[in-house]
């Protein structure tokens, strides 16, 4: 969502937030993707530099909410052995799975407000849903996870901001500080719309300039949107956006995750929730695999075009 505010949030707020504040580790995923909550606690995860994100303290707990199992849903494209596996070798991505699924019971730690170079925000937002009730946080959560095991299918070493989809943040100021401090060589942030209803399509948000501060990534994140827009559209048959954006991509300069990001970076909004054509498919998980080799044949696109 895009609001039309001076430093609007990424998307339209789901509801209201109650409740107490946690906080969320970041985690770096190992040789080998884990699909569960226990595979990810024990043995392929590794916490990133060893610490939690500030003002937080490990989640507890997060068994409410299995990551996605791609075995259900057939064997992923990188698994068939494609002739595009390992191209991505040696390169380190960084996926965001926008919001979290706790945001919305901890206000007084999502609504505190950041520094994003050019003004102050939210430290994060609670997401939108379908009607339904299919969270944005979820959405992102299994998408991001079904991309991470196709990028490292194909060679990458992957970093996740977040472990679960049941914790709190991390705030936008440690998204994008997780893919500075890895010195990525580039990073999505995962997203889906919350406009109106009749709105449909999808877009890349790529950032805007912001002299002496992110000179340096403009012309490859713009180079990564691109790949990322083709490869979307041709793999998922979404339409570009009908509300914003020319071809699909949008320039903003109001996001903390694109502001304060030293790597090439763009978000990706995969359609919009409140259509219900879109809601039906992103509550489809084969649609949602399509979502995550897409993405990931946007990446090898991108480092191999
Ligand atoms: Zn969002």
């Amino acid at each position: 969502m895009i609001p039309f505010d001076v430093f609007p949030s990424v998307c339209r707020l789901a509801g209201s937030v109650t409740g107490r504040s946690r906080g969320e580790h970041t985690v770096i995923y190992g040789r080998k993707f884990a699909t569960g909550l226990t595979a990810l606690a024990l043995g392929a995860l590794t916490a990133c530099n060893g610490a939690p994100s500030p003002g937080g303290s490990p989640v507890g707990g997060g068994g409410g909410a299995r990551p996605p199992t791609a075995a259900a849903d057939g064997p992923s494209r990188a698994s068939r052995n494609l002739p595009n596996d390992r191209s991505l070798r040696g390169k380190v991505i960084v996926v965001d799975p926008g919001h979290n699924g706790g945001n919305g019971g901890n206000p007084s730690y999502i609504n505190r407000q950041v520094d994003v170079i050019n003004g102050r925000k939210a430290c994060d937002t609670t997401g939108t849903a379908t009607a339904s009730g299919y969270s944005e946080a979820a959405f992102n959560w299994d998408v991001s996870t079904r991309l991470v095991k196709e990028l490292r299918a194909r060679g990458a070493r992957v970093l996740l901001t977040r472990t679960n989809n049941t914790g709190v943040g991390p705030c936008i100021t440690e998204r994008a500080a997780i893919g500075n401090r890895a010195k990525a060589d580039a990073a999505v942030s995962v997203h889906a719309d919350g406009a109106r209803p009749s709105a449909r399509g999808f877009h890349i948000i790529q950032p805007g300039r912001l002299r002496g501060h992110n000179d340096k990534i403009i012309a490859p994140s713009a180079r990564l949107g691109r790949a990322l827009r083709d490869a979307y559209r041709a793999g998922t048959g979404v339409p570009y956006s009908n509300y914003l954006g020319a071809n699909a991509i949008d320039t903003r300069t109001d996001l903390g995750g694109l502001n304060l990001s030293t790597v090439p970076k763009v978000f990706i909004e995969c359609g919009n929730m409140k259509n219900p054509g879109e809601a039906a498919k992103f509550t489809d998980p084969k649609f949602r695999q399509r979502v995550a080799d897409s993405l990931a044949d946007g990446f090898t696109a991108y480092f191999n075009g």
